[in-house]
């Protein structure tokens, strides 16, 4: 059992001249994710995923993609693979970092998943930091500059303990008030102790049908290695759906997979074994 920490910043297309910034991004937010994992892998992948929120290149927190009408809906999650534990939140504009306020549900109330307005007056309530919308809209993104696509964070630690966030703007030009897999349980995430974590990126509108995440899990729980399951999880994903994507995946004994089938997905991997 060796512990591991796996980062993605989007399956997507990638422009050639934003990749080098991309990796120095994601490899500083695995430094902050790893140095934290001393807390535990929940602190671990929060902090990367922060980290990640505060990246402005990123589809997440600060830089996030917009609606067809010029806003930015954030979606996030988290999960804890020792119980099940779960908590999302969809469609806010206001927590500092969306992957807090997901926690916060997880932590904070005997819900999964809170949406819109009703999320806003809990994040507002239980104290987490709001920041002013403003802060969010990024140039590059009111000029279409960068069509990324969601971040992720999946660790284990030295015991088997197993956790994942995510967080997204969702893709650029999306219905106000659609959601899509990124907070959704067993579509953009899972983690369980008993197998592993898992998050993944690319339409969720596919991840959704597929219950994407969850089906990795049950690929790795059937004797495959996390890389295996995330390659056929993606082929599924292009033979059932004709769609592309990324996952990342760590097994409960510290072995990784990480695989796309876009352009272009920057990772970051921690520890970890084969
Ligand atoms: N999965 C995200 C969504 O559909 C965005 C992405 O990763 O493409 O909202």
């Amino acid at each position: 059992m060796t512990a591991a920490l796996v980062l993605h910043g989007g399956a997507g297309i990638w422009p050639e001249d934003l990749r080098e910034e991309a990796g120095a991004a994601i490899e500083r937010c695995a430094d902050a994710g790893w140095a934290a994992m001393a807390a535990g892998p929940l602190e671990a992948v929060t902090a990367a995923v922060r980290a990640l929120e505060d990246e402005p290149l990123f589809n997440a927190g600060i830089g996030a993609c917009l609606t067809s009408d010029g806003t930015i809906e954030h979606d996030a999650g988290v999960m804890v693979g020792s119980n099940l534990a779960a908590g999302a939140v969809g469609s806010v504009l206001g927590p500092r970092h969306p992957v807090e306020a997901a926690r916060a549900v997880m932590e904070q109330t005997r819900h999964v998943l809170l949406v819109g307005e009703g999320a806003m007056r809990f994040c507002r309530a239980s104290g987490i930091e709001m920041a002013a919308p403003a802060m969010f809209f990024t140039d590059r993104r009111r000029q279409g500059l960068i069509t990324s696509d969601t971040v992720g964070a999946v660790a284990v630690d030295a015991n088997g303990r197993t956790t994942v966030a995510v967080s997204t703007g969702g893709y650029t030009g999306k219905m106000p008030g659609r959601l899509g897999d990124s907070p959704l349980v067993g579509a953009g995430f899972y983690a369980d102790d008993a197998v592993g974590a898992t998050c993944a990126t690319g339409t969720g509108e596919g991840f959704m049908r597929l219950v994407l995440s969850r089906q990795v899990r049950d690929i790795i729980a059937a004797g495959a290695s996390p890389q295996e399951a995330v390659e056929r999880a993606l082929e599924m994903l292009t033979t059932r759906m004709g769609m592309t994507g990324g996952i990342i995946a760590v097994g409960r004994d510290g072995s990784v997979g990480h695989a796309h089938t876009t352009d272009h997905m920057p990772v970051a991997v921690r520890g970890g074994g084969s």
